[in-house]
C-alpha cells in the first residue's frame, strides 16, 4: 500500500520535544511502511512566521536524523491555490462575508436563545440568523471594512442534503478522549469556522486540506491538538472532493508540570537542549523511542 505521511510545522518558534516527538512518530511510520515522509513549512501567518525560524527548525530536524523526501514545500508560495480553493466555495455559495467584530460575535452568542455555547475549540459561531443586505455588503466592501470569509454549515447541510450525517473519518490513532476507528464528523462542535479573511488569503485549515490533498498525503500524523480540527477537515475535503487520507492523532508530550510544551516553554526547545550539551540519543530516550 501507498504510505505518505508528512510533518508540518509552523515557522513561529523553535521546535520543541512535541514537535520531536511528531516529528519523529510520523517519520518513523514512513520508514517502517516503506513509504514517503514530506517536510512542509506552514507560514501563512506573514507577522508572526520568521525565515530564521524555519533554517531553525531544519538544522533541528537534521539533527534529530529525520530526512525528508522531495522538495520542501512552504505554504507561502502557494496562496493563489488556496484563494482558487476558496473560490470554488464561494461559487459554491458556501461561505459568506463576515464583517463582525470578534466582540460582535460573542455578543450575538450571548443574546442568542439557544446558542450551542463552547465547543472544544471554544466557543461555537452557529452562523447570522439572516444573510447579510446585498446593498449593506457592497457599502462595507466599498468602505473597505476588514471582513472574514466564513463556511456556512448551513449552506453545508442543505447542499449535502442525506450526505450530510453519512461523512465520517477514520481515526487510526486515538483522540484526547480515545476517539478511535470510524468517526462520524461533527462541523458543528466547530461551528462557522474562517476559512480566509479580507488580508491574509487563507487558514489554515484550508491550506492544510488542499496541500494534503495536493502532495498525495495518505496518512495525516499529527498530535491530538489538532483533533477535532479534521471533522472540519474531513468536510473541506468532500466539499472539494478530494481524496480522503487516514488520520493518526497522537498524545501530547507533557514537561515535568503535566502540562503540555508551548512555543514559549524556551529550556524545552531542541536548540536549548542540545547547547546544553545532550545528544539525539538523550531526546530519543526521553520521548520514549529506541534509537
Ligand atoms: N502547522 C500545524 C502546527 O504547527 C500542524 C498542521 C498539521 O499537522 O496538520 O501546529
Amino acid at each position: 500500500m501507498k504510505f505518505v505521511t508528512r510533518f508540518a510545522p509552523s515557522p513561529t518558534g523553535h521546535l520543541h520535544l512535541g514537535h520531536a516527538f511528531s516529528a519523529m512518530t510520523a517519520w518513523r511510520a514512513a520508514r517502517e511502511e516503506g513509504g514517503r515522509f514530506l517536510l512542509r513549512i506552514e507560514d501563512i501567518d506573514r507577522t508572526r512566521c520568521k525565515p530564521e525560524l524555519e533554517t531553525a527548525i531544519l538544522e533541528d530536524l537534521d539533527w534529530l536524523g529525520i530526512t525528508h523526501d522531495g522538495d520542501v514545500r512552504r505554504q507561502s508560495d502557494h496562496f493563489p491555490e488556496y484563494a482558487a480553493a476558496l473560490d470554488r466555495l464561494r461559487a459554491d455559495g458556501l461561505v459568506y462575508r463576515c464583517f463582525k467584530t470578534r466582540r460582535e460575535i460573542m455578543e450575538e452568542i450571548e443574546r442568542a436563545p439557544h446558542h450551542p455555547g463552547e465547543g472544544p475549540e471554544g466557543v461555537i459561531y452557529a452562523g447570522p440568523d439572516e444573510e447579510m443586505d446585498p446593498i449593506e455588503e457592497a457599502a462595507r466592501l466599498d468602505a473597505g471594512d476588514p471582513y472574514a470569509w466564513r463556511l456556512s454549515l448551513n449552506a453545508c447541510r442543505k447542499r449535502l442534503g442525506a450526505d450530510w450525517g453519512g461523512l465520517s473519518f477514520t481515526e487510526e490513532g486515538e483522540g484526547p478522549n480515545g476517539e478511535t476507528g470510524t468517526i462520524p464528523i461533527r462541523p458543528d462542535l466547530l461551528g462557522d469556522v474562517i476559512l480566509a479573511r479580507k488580508d491574509v488569503g487563507t487558514s489554515y485549515h484550508m491550506a492544510v486540506v488542499h496541500d494534503d490533498a495536493l502532495q498525495g498525503v495518505t496518512h495525516v500524523i499529527r498530535g491530538q491538538d489538532l483533533y477535532h480540527a479534521t471533522h472540519l477537515h474531513r468536510l473541506l475535503i468532500h466539499l472539494l472532493g478530494l481524496p480522503v487520507p487516514v488520520w493518526r492523532h497522537h498524545g501530547l508530550i507533557a514537561g515535568p508540570d503535566g502540562k503540555r510544551f508551548a512555543k514559549r516553554d524556551k529550556s524545552a526547545t531542541l536548540k536549548a537542549m542540545r547547547e546544553r550539551g545532550m545528544t539525539r540519543k538523550d531526546v530519543l530516550t526521553q520521548l520514549g523511542f529506541r534509537d
